[in-house]
């Protein structure tokens, strides 16, 4: 049977990535939107929700195919909550060296935090849309806690991994192999609800 055609309205490699390992073995081809020539949507709301679905009716709106976005972000306590949905944006820097960037600003923001106080938490909506008019989104959450580390480790995943400590497996989760972290993590989570809801629709 031919696989399902969905978009993943992002540009974001690592998120493609993980997305479409899971989705592949459920006959479904998750095709970045830079195929279609869709471009980055303006991410002008206040909350993952709100942008996820802003991202995925641009993808529907470009494409005409069903969309899938993930607006996620990390939360860490001691800064209020901060970056949360501005995770992407939060160094100012947009693209290549972004990650990088975005890490070397969070450890300074860090720097004079103890251990117990650095606890933190990433966050993920997935929004599925069928067309860009949707009134019935599917939308599902997860979400993963940890701490922020005082240097980076390991070189797997992406964004802010190498600082993200996992209790659970006393690692960072940049250290962790992709089935592991897929298995375990807020889009992991958020996108194994969905697939729940989605197989179960009428
Ligand atoms: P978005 O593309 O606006 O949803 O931004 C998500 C940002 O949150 C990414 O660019 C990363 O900086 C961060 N982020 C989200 N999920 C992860 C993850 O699984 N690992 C590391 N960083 C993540």
């Amino acid at each position: 049977m031919a696989a399902d055609r969905v978009v993943l309205a992002s540009s974001n490699r690592g998120k493609l990535r993980e997305l479409q390992k899971i989705l592949h073995q459920e006959n479904i081809a998750l095709l970045p939107q830079s195929e279609y020539g869709v471009t980055d949507a303006e991410e002008t709301g206040l909350s993952f929700v709100e942008n996820a679905i802003i991202k995925a009716r641009h993808a529907c709106e470009v494409t005409g195919l069903p969309s899938i976005a993930d607006d996620s972000g990390i939360e860490v306590d001691a800064l209020n909550g901060d970056p949360g949905i501005y995770s992407a944006r939060y160094s100012g820097i947009v693209g290549d060296g972004a990650d990088e960037a975005n890490n070397a600003k969070l450890l300074k923001a860090l720097e004079h935090v103890e251990e117990a106080e650095r606890t933190a938490r990433f966050q993920c909506v997935i929004v599925y849309l069928r067309h860009a008019t949707d009134p019935v989104p599917l939308i599902c959450q997860g979400t993963w806690e940890g701490r922020i580390l005082t240097e980076a480790c390991g070189t797997n995943g992406f964004g802010y991994d190498p600082l993200f400590y996992v209790p659970t497996h006393q690692c960072a989760s940049a250290e962790l192999p992709g089935e592991i972290k897929n298995a375990i993590s807020h889009r992991g989570q958020a996108l194994q609800k969905l697939l729940k809801c989605w197989n179960s629709r009428p």
